[in-house]
Parts: C-alpha cells; sequence; structure tokens
C-alpha cells in the first residue's frame, strides 16, 4: 500500500514536474518573441516628495501587452523571466526605454525628474551588468545621478559579497541606489552598513496596517529612524489612502508611492500627470489631490 501511494506520488510529481518544464519552455518561447514583437510596454509610478507634493521621479514597471490575455501585470512573468534568463534581456530593455524616456522628458522641461528602475538578483549577478548600465547612460546621454536602482534587498542578500562590490562600482558611475521591499529580506544591519545605497524603500506589506497594526507601524518608524540616522532618503510603498500618509509625514518619511496619489499610468499619460502636479503646487495646494 505504501509502495504503491509512492510509486503514484512518483508518477504525480514527475507528471507535475514535466508540465512545469514545458511551461518554462513555453513562457521562454513566448516572451523571447513578444520581446521580438515589442509587446513589453512600461507604466511609470510617481515617487512624490511628502512635504512639497512635489513628483522627483518616476519608477518603471513593466507590463506585457499580449494579443490574447490582454495587459499582463510583472508578477505573473517576471518570477518565470528571472528562472529562465529572459529576465536578461528584458531587463536590459526595460533599462534602456526607461533611460530614453526620461531624457526626453527632462528635454521638454524637467531636467530634475528621476527614473528609477527595478533590477533582479539574475542581473546583478551577470559579470556585465555594470558595464551595460555604463554603456546604457553613455549611448542615452542620461545625467547618472537622474538613474536610480531599485534592487531587492532580497536579491542583495543573495550573495552579500558580490552584492557590495556590484553596489560599489553601481555608486562609481554615479547612479542612485534604492533597496527595495526594505524590511522583508533579512538583511542584517551589520550588513546595511556596507551597502553603497541612497534609499531605503519600506516594503508595502507594512505600508497596509499601518495605522490599525502597532507592530507594522512600530517596524515603519523604526525604518525610518534608522534611514534617519544612517543618512538614507526613505521612501514608503503602497501608500493607498490619506490616514497611511498623515502618519508617515508625522514620523518623517521624506517620500511616497501609492495609489493615493497615482497609479501606475502608460508613458503619455505622464506629462498630464506632470503638469497636474505642477498646476497644484503652483495653486499653493501640497498634497491633497492625486492623480489617480
Ligand atoms: P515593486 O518594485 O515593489 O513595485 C511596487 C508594486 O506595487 C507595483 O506592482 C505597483 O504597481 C504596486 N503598487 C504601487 N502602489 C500601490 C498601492 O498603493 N497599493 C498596492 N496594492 N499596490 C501598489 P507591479 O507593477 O505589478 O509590479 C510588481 C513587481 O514586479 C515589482 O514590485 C517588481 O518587483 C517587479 N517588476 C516590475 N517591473 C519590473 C522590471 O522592469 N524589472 C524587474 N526585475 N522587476 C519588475
Ligand atoms: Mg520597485
Ligand atoms: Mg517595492
Ligand atoms: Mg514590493
Amino acid at each position: 500500500r505504501a509502495k504503491e501511494m509512492g510509486g503514484n506520488n512518483y508518477q504525480f510529481y514527475t507528471t507535475a514536474m514535466r508540465e512545469r518544464l514545458g511551461e518554462r519552455v513555453q513562457m521562454e518561447t513566448a516572451m523571447r518573441r513578444a520581446l521580438e514583437r515589442r509587446e513589453f510596454v512600461l507604466y511609470y509610478q510617481p515617487q512624490v516628495d511628502i512635504a512639497s507634493g512635489r513628483i522627483v521621479a518616476m519608477e518603471a514597471l513593466v507590463r506585457w501587452q499580449h494579443p490574447e490575455m490582454g495587459m499582463v501585470a510583472p508578477g505573473r512573468f517576471i518570477p518565470l523571466a528571472e528562472e529562465t534568463g529572459m529576465i536578461l534581456p528584458l531587463g536590459a530593455w526595460v533599462l534602456e526605454s526607461a533611460c530614453r524616456q526620461l531624457v526626453e522628458w527632462q528635454r521638454e522641461g524637467r531636467p530634475y525628474l528621476r527614473v528609477a528602475v527595478n533590477v533582479s538578483a539574475r542581473q546583478m549577478a551577470e559579470q556585465d551588468f555594470v558595464a551595460d548600465v555604463a554603456r546604457v547612460l553613455a549611448e542615452t546621454g542620461l545625467e547618472p545621478a537622474t538613474l536610480e536602482l531599485e534592487l531587492t534587498e532580497s536579491a542583495v542578500m543573495n550573495d552579500v559579497e558580490h552584492a557590495i562590490g556590484v553596489m560599489l562600482e553601481l555608486k562609481k558611475l554615479g547612479v542612485k541606489l534604492a533597496i527595495d521591499d526594505f524590511g522583508t529580506g533579512y538583511s542584517s544591519l551589520a550588513h546595511l552598513k556596507r551597502f553603497a545605497v541612497d534609499v531605503l524603500k519600506i516594503d508595502q506589506a507594512f505600508v497596509r496596517d499601518l495605522t490599525i497594526d502597532p507592530d507594522d507601524a512600530a517596524i515603519v518608524t523604526t525604518i525610518i529612524a534608522l534611514a534617519a540616522n544612517l543618512n538614507l532618503q526613505v521612501i514608503s510603498e503602497g501608500v493607498e489612502t490619506l490616514d497611511q500618509l498623515s502618519f508617515l509625514r508625522e514620523h518623517g518619511c521624506s517620500q511616497m508611492q501609492g495609489y493615493y496619489f497615482s497609479r501606475p499610468v502608460p508613458a503619455t499619460a505622464i506629462n498630464t500627470v506632470l503638469d497636474e502636479n505642477e498646476a497644484q503646487l503652483a495653486a499653493g495646494n501640497g498634497m491633497t489631490v492625486g492623480a489617480g
């Protein structure tokens, strides 16, 4: 009986594994084709200075405009792209597109604007990554200080010593570095001291129940204090309500990002978002009205 079950289990697992492998190969093929057919698009979500209400940066967030499935969110293809290695050509495309886009926005009269680009662990592990970033900066003519790379805490912790080296090299290029999803990746304070980062990005998991869960409130205020003491900037992601924003403002968080201000929007909608933001500021309104 046990043997029979074991046999069944074995068969079950191999079938599941075969399906999984098939899914991976299919996804890889589909993504390769999608890159050729230019089916990936970048959406941009504003990052806002809380004190002034001014948009200071845009985070590039990739979507897949699939001919049948419609707009596919990154949660559904980034993990597989990381497994298959397709994140390398995709990530290169994201970086270059975001830099080109930012140069355009800066030339249209917003030289202060920055762009934040997500970088996966797999990209960071690549030998050529720093050289690729340098090449994109040179080719687009982008001012390095206006590019911010978001490295997830877990990616950095994957291979700490390597990551520390890569971060130092990236800093030499003059780009800004942020630790994304901060608080979820088990980095020790001893490591944090050695990371050449400029920004801590508080994970939205802690922001969600900020105003009702004392533990989350404690975590968020502690990260804000930590950032202040280490002379780092701090931004909260996933801010959806005025109550969350008020809490963050009161506790000294300098920047925010989230649906309360604006959802991620297509590049074509960004000029409107920026115009509205400037009109709000000119009218003397801080962060009272969001863009979406
Ligand atoms: P992330 O970098 O932490 O980005 C934040 C995610 O939270 C985005 O989801 C954003 O749309 C969403 N978000 C923003 N504000 C709010 C809010 O107020 N409430 C809620 N509930 N969610 C909010 P998205 O665009 O689906 O991206 C998910 C993740 O996929 C990103 O998390 C990032 O890890 C990854 N990703 C997206 N684009 C890229 C990329 O170009 N390269 C890489 N390597 N990863 C990417
Ligand atoms: Mg991010
Ligand atoms: Mg994040
Ligand atoms: Mg996150």
